[in-house]
């Protein structure tokens, strides 16, 4: 990433406990309808509107998994830079930090539709909006919403019925999660010995 060049860049923000196929389609998916330059996988450090709700895998090991997920897919990366701001994740404040390091880069936050309805929770949302501009893709059980006071565009995807709710109870329910998520995550749960107690 130059600092001089005009990027255009996606983010796609997430837990990723863990991360899937689900998320590698909806990167790919944008990074090439939208030919952006790259799609920043990110994993947040502390996700504040689920802390208190389930327990959250340790934020190195998420981090590990979407690392491995990705692996050297084309176009595709993943920032540890939430793990290294430490604390409570805040989009806002991601991009600030990214902005900084590359001031000329124009930022596409992408969510997932049932992420979208959700945006006016989001911390700082006001002065998120003037930060990046708003990728929604379809996803199944959620209804599409356009998200207001937004500017925002929608990229149509093959739905993907997967999640990682969904990943955790079949780990917890012994049942398989082969080709849901890349092999390299599936040995990490495994090794790990992650979410045999329940989703
Ligand atoms: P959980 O069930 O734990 O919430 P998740 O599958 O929703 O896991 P997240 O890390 O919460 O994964 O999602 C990160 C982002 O990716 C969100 O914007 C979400 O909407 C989007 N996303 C995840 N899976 C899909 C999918 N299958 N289709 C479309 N968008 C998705
Ligand atoms: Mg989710």
């Amino acid at each position: 990433m130059g600092t001089n060049t005009g990027e255009r860049i996606g983010i796609l923000g997430g837990t990723f406990d863990p991360p899937h196929l689900g998320h590698l389609i909806v990167a790919d998916q944008v990074l090439r309808a939208l030919d952006l330059d790259r799609v920043l996988l990110v994993p947040a450090n502390e996700p504040w509107q689920k802390v208190g709700i389930r327990a959250i895998t340790a934020a190195e090991k998420r981090l590990t998994m979407t690392r491995d997920a990705v692996g050297d897919a084309d176009g595709l990366a993943v920032s540890d830079i939430e793990l290294r701001l430490g604390g409570p994740s805040y989009t806002s404040v991601t991009l600030d930090a990214l902005a900084e390091k590359h001031p000329k880069t124009e930022w596409r936050i992408i969510v997932g539709a049932d992420a979208a309805a959700g945006l006016d929770t989001w911390h700082n949302v006001e002065k998120l909006k003037t930060q990046a501009d708003i990728v929604v893709v379809n996803r199944p059980g959620a209804d599409f919403q356009p998200p207001t006071g937004w500017s925002w565009e929608l990229v149509e995807i093959p739905a993907v019925n997967i999640s990682g709710t969904g990943l955790r109870r079949r780990v917890s329910q012994n049942r398989s999660i082969r080709f849901l998520t890349p092999n390299p995550v599936i040995e990490h749960i495994e090794s790990w010995g992650l979410y045999r107690g329940g989703p």
